[in-house]
């Protein structure tokens, strides 16, 4: 069966679990999931998801316990990775703060905590690039994407990308895991 690893230090981690449970199961694909809080897993994985949370204290984590390289060498490898949110931030080539050593697997940077001034969370119907109906997405103190490279652009809000695909990368500045609906977790796993 599938082996779908969790970045588990910090953050949304059970929410991506059942999130990834509920994706195998509607694509009839039996699945394991691993919540990984120490080196040595993520090898073992076939394709990976880093959640929400605070991309500071994931990054610091991430490096100590040696999970950080091996997350590289992951999405060297080709395989998927979906990055939500500060997984997104912790992905980027540069979050314009010291305290998040990106991983830069994904060729864009960001801004923190600097989406939505009004407002710090909200839900919006987003049209996705490869969805058929918007996508319930919810945006919780997201990070603002403020430079693009090489990748390709699956959704914006507000005139600013909100999703994006780099090779085995999908991105997301707002929560797949936090709705019903698996269709991003599809999206980056299978397609
Ligand atoms: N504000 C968080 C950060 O900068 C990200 C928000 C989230 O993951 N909900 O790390």
């Amino acid at each position: 069966s599938l082996v779908a690893g969790v970045i588990g230090v910090q953050g949304n981690v059970s929410e991506h679990a059942a999130a990834i449970e509920r994706a195998c199961e509607r694509e009839g694909r039996a699945v394991e999931v691993r919540e990984i809080r120490t080196a040595g897993i993520v090898p073992e994985c076939d394709v990976l998801a880093m959640p929400g949370g605070e991309s500071t204290t994931i990054s610091r984590l991430i490096e100590r316990e040696g999970i950080a390289e091996e997350v590289v060498a992951h999405v060297e490898a080709g395989k998927p990775l979906l990055a939500t949110c500060a997984g997104l931030i912790v992905a980027a080539n540069d979050a314009h703060d010291d305290r998040v050593s990106t991983l830069n697997v994904l060729d864009v940077t960001v801004e923190r905590n600097a989406f939505g001034r009004q407002k710090d969370s909200f839900e919006a119907p987003l049209e996705v690039a490869g969805l058929e109906k918007p996508f319930p997405a919810v945006f919780i103190r997201a990070p603002v994407i403020d430079q693009v490279g090489d990748v390709e652009v699956l959704a914006t809000w507000d005139g600013r990308p909100v999703a994006v695909r780099d090779g085995p990368v999908i991105a997301t500045s707002f929560h797949p895991e936090l709705t019903h609906d698996d269709r991003i977790h599809r999206l980056a796993f299978f397609e």
